[in-house]
């Protein structure tokens, strides 16, 4: 691959060096279980958590003379990720044999994608927040099968082999070299995990395994030429992505400060010491002498199929957080939040139709949000439902209810449930907005506290306290705003 620079040196992402400041180029190959029923080649389940060789076909076992078949569905899946990565499709793609010898890879070859992938370049949008959007270019994603998996610890002296994931699906989504820090590596993991799932094309659960990432780290004087890459394997979560590159990239100036150099390496991360060490150096790197898989066609459809899917596809996060900004005048950061996942963005939607979008949203993701996190609950599980949030949104635009007794009513909708409404009518929660019954209040306090009354005159700021008295004395329920109105008036201000 020819390596371009696309991105300006961002000084607050250079790291400090004793000869200088240093800059470090990231690029991703994430490898990405395909959501599919069946394996790649064979009609065998893809379902997780099966006993060991429950889901193996005579193709994931590698019996001779068996033939592998395409799964139109792991097609239809690739080419609506690339659509979603805004990519180019490439209609004709070619299956090769990626040989070496594994236990756990019967067949002695994956078959891979090489030189023909299935869908081209593209390209992700990152948000990071104050440094505004960065775009990160897509250099390719290919089809290949998964391999089985070695059992180590179950015997004192035999291995096991499980061929379950022999033969599953995975789309390798490669990145251009246009990462520059550890936050935005994992803004890309992230941002890639959410339109996949979006797509419904890969469930993204890296604790599963169903979305692991090569990290490949270099480090350069600030916009200088691309320095030699160590390439960390297997990352499966987004916190270690972060901290192995890190590690990596201070482990690679201190070698070049040194006056040593980089040798380019495959590279393992371990959580427990925080540490990268050497897996093999490219002396030892595998010659998988590709060639064309001679059992398969070179895989071909046409425009229609393209056009199909796009025209069925999702709206994507990037869409979806323009609209909302546009139909509920929602922040940007707002509706960042808000499609991170798409319950997110529906449970808003549910709750924001025909309310005030900025009222609707300070509600969902702080109030609720904050709750369901504090509490530990997925969305999916809120004790509160969207009609009921939009129940007390509506108490609180038609001025029934105050902010402040809006979350009184909150809690008790989310420990007892009920109607919003109801709740405020028959428990006497609703707000006083007879200026006669406030007068009242007012007048009470300002006769019982005439040395308050004095100082307030020299010192304005002092109506928060008469404002305070009058909200306890009508135990929260009186309208601030009228009460506020109502002691300038009578306190002369
Ligand atoms: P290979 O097939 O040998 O792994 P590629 O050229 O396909 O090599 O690149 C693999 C990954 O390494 C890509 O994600 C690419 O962006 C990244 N990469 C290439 N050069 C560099 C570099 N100098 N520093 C960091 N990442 C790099
Ligand atoms: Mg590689």
């Amino acid at each position: 691959m020819t390596l371009v620079d696309t991105r300006t040196p961002n000084p607050k992402q250079f790291i400090k060096g004793a000869t200088g400041d240093w800059e470090i180029v990231i690029g991703m190959e994430v490898h990405a279980q395909v959501t599919s029923e069946s394996k790649l080649f064979s009609g065998s389940s893809t379902e997780f958590g099966q006993p060991p060789n429950n889901n193996v076909s005579f193709v994931d076992a590698a019996m001779p003379g068996m033939l592998p078949v395409i799964n139109v569905q792991c097609v239809r899946q690739a080419v609506r990720t690339g659509l979603g990565l805004k990519a180019q499709i490439n209609k004709r793609s070619l299956f090769d044999r990626k040989n070496y010898f594994y236990p756990d890879l019967p067949q002695g070859y994956q078959i891979s994608q090489f030189k023909d992938p299935i869908v081209g370049e593209g390209k992700v949008l990152l948000d990071m927040g104050e440094d505004g959007e960065v775009e990160i270019g897509i250099e390719r994603l290919h089809l290949e099968q998964d391999a089985g998996k070695s059992i180590h610890d179950q015997h004192p002296n035999m291995s096991f082999v499980d061929l379950n994931r022999s033969g599953v699906a995975l789309m390798e989504i490669v990145s251009k070299p246009d990462l520059r820090s550890s936050d935005e590596a994992k803004a890309y993991l992230s941002k890639l995990r959410t339109i996949l799932r979006y797509l419904g094309t890969c469930d993204g659960n890296m604790e599963q395994g169903s979305m692991r990432a090569d990290i490949n780290v270099s480090v350069r004087k600030p916009g200088g030429e691309f320095g030699t890459r160590c390439e960390i394997k297997n990352v499966n979560s987004m916190r270690f992505a972060g901290q192995a590159i890190e590690y990596e990239a201070r482990r690679q100036i201190d070698i070049l400060e040194d006056g040593g150099a980089i040798d380019q390496e495959t590279r393992l991360y371990d959580p427990k010491s925080g540490q990268t060490r050497s897996m093999r150096s490219k002396e030892e790197a595998h010659d998988y002498r590709y060639f064309p898989d001679p059992d398969l066609l070179p895989l071909e459809f046409d425009d229609a199929l393209i056009a199909e899917l796009a025209a069925n596809l999702p709206e994507l996060p990037d869409e979806k957080q323009a609209r909302l900004i546009a139909d509920y005048g929602i922040t940007h950061y707002d509706a960042s939040v808000l499609v991170t996942e798409q319950v997110k963005a529906d449970f808003f939607e549910a709750v924001a139709k025909g309310r005030d979008g900025k009222l609707a949203v300070n509600w969902v993701n702080n109030e609720l949000f904050g709750r369901l996190s504090k509490e530990g609950l997925n969305i999916e599980d809120s004790p509160v439902s969207p009609d009921q949030l939009g129940g007390i949104i509506d108490l609180i635009s038609s001025g029934e209810i105050s902010g402040k007794i809006a979350k009184d009513l909150f809690e008790i909708v989310w420990t007892e449930g009920g109607n919003p409404a109801e709740i405020v009518e028959s428990r006497g929660m609703k707000q006083v907005t007879d200026t006669g019954a406030i007068e009242k209040v007012v007048d009470e306090i300002i006769a019982a506290n005439p040395d308050k009354v004095a100082q307030v005159a020299d010192k304005p700021s002092m109506v928060g306290w008469f404002v305070g008295q009058v909200m306890k004395a009508s135990q929260g329920k009186a309208n601030p705003q009228a009460v506020n109105e109502i002691l300038k008036a009578k306190l002369g201000l």
